[in-house]
């Protein structure tokens, strides 16, 4: 990995030259050595990534075997050994498994689909920095991430091809931001920034605090979720410094939320970062309504607001993972007065080509009269509503 030292480990920990029968024990039981598998750096070092070991880890489908094939040199493919264990081996159907490993449908390309959906390139004024709001901007300071997401928006520019951000085009940026007043919001992404040493981190974010206009960072993120154990009291003492720090985690299914990750997000709500949930709408993994509702309530457990749920963008072969526009506003017409108003995202399509996020919601306004509008509740009971004169 680059920019990462791997630290010294127990001797029992290395599985050098012996991976297959060594790592399936590992996932089997990952209580037998804690030491190594609570080790984010050691979770890193044994990714798996090759055709290889996941066939000897799970019976693989023909068109799983035959995207893995394809992908091999041309996509990114990592699973860190921890995410790899929540895969149910015996269904081909498992949601963990279907976001994880490639299949041959990711190969089929829609006419519609694109290279940037959401027209980020388009709008970087410095490389690395995407401005579309006047008051906000979007900072890309990694290309790894611990697992990668087969629908992954970003997939033209993930998979550890070029080292984190340099400190030179950070310093681009940097003026960038300093020098436009309107910013008052950055969102740090990538790739995943929590996947970068902490103090490199530690030094963009810091500069970044030091631009008096700047109100709040925020930092987008999947690490918590693939690779719960890199929360841990380093990164989090040093990312309480930074208040007010926001974290918004990306979550797909209510299977992901493991003892672990609820540490990992208890630790960061104790240190007063507030969290948001993203969420990706994605055919067979998340598009039944009591799935959602699942994983949202899954999430308030865990102290985490939803923030956004995001109909899947047009990336290229991404055509297995998406569903109609309507399948997200019928997911949130059954959240929305049925649970918590707290547990209800806001559904998003991020418009094509680079028009920012547009919210969908279902209409609750059924007429608007002069000085009187009539609605329906959640129960499509109907109510009139008089407006003063
Ligand atoms: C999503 C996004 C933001 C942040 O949007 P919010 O609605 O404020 O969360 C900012 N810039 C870009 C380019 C984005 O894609
Ligand atoms: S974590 Fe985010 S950036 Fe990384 S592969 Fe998944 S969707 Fe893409």
């Amino acid at each position: 990995m680059e920019g990462l030292s791997i630290s010294s480990e127990p001797p029992s920990c290395n599985l050098a030259g012996k991976l297959k029968p060594e790592l399936a024990e590992f996932i089997e039981n990952p209580a037998s050595r804690p030491q190594c598998w609570y080790d984010w750096k050691w979770q890193l070092k044994n990714r798996i990534t090759s055709l290889e070991v996941i066939r000897e880890l799970i019976p693989l489908t023909r068109r799983e075997e035959e995207g893995i094939k394809r992908a091999t040199g041309r996509l990114a493919m990592a699973i860190t050994p921890y995410f790899f264990s929540l895969i149910d081996r015996q269904d081909p159907k498992c949601p963990i498994r279907k976001q994880a490993i490639p299949r041959l449908e990711e190969f089929s390309v829609a006419s519609c689909e694109m290279i940037d959906p959401c027209g980020e390139d388009s709008h970087a004024p410095v490389p690395g920095l995407v401005h579309r709001y006047p008051d906000r901007a979007l900072l890309i300071v990694t290309d790894s991430c611990a697992m990668y997401c087969r629908y992954c928006t970003r997939k033209r520019m993930v998979g550890e091809e070029h080292p984190p951000m340099s400190i030179e085009r950070f310093e681009d940026a940097y003026k960038y931001i300093k020098s436009k007043k309107s910013i008052r919001d950055v969102l740090i992404s990538g790739g995943d920034p929590l996947m970068m040493k902490t103090e490199i981190l530690e030094h963009y974010i810091s500069r970044l605090r030091s631009i008096p206009h700047l109100e709040i960072i925020r930092i987008g993120t999947r690490v918590p979720v693939t690779l719960p154990m890199r929360v841990n009291d380093e990164l989090v003492s040093m990312l309480r410094k930074y208040h007010p720090l926001y974290l918004s985690i990306h979550f797909s299914h209510p299977k992901e939320i493991t003892p672990e990750v609820s540490t990992a997000c208890a630790k960061l709500a104790d240190a007063g970062i507030p969290l948001g949930s993203q969420t990706v709408l994605l055919k067979g993994i998340n598009d039944k309504p009591s799935i959602m509702k699942k994983l949202m309530h899954e999430l308030l457990k865990a102290r985490v607001r939803p923030y956004y749920l995001y109909q899947c963008d047009m990336a290229m072969g991404t055509s297995h993972f998406r569903t109609p526009v309507s399948v997200g506003m019928n997911i949130i017409e059954e959240l929305r007065g049925h649970t918590t108003g707290y547990a209800v995202p806001t559904f998003v399509v991020d418009a094509p080509g680079g028009g920012g996020k547009i919210p969908v919601a279902p209409t609750y306004l059924i007429s608007q009269a002069k000085g009187k509008v009539t609605l329906r509740n959640y129960e499509n009971k109907i109510f009139n509503y008089t407006e003063p004169e």
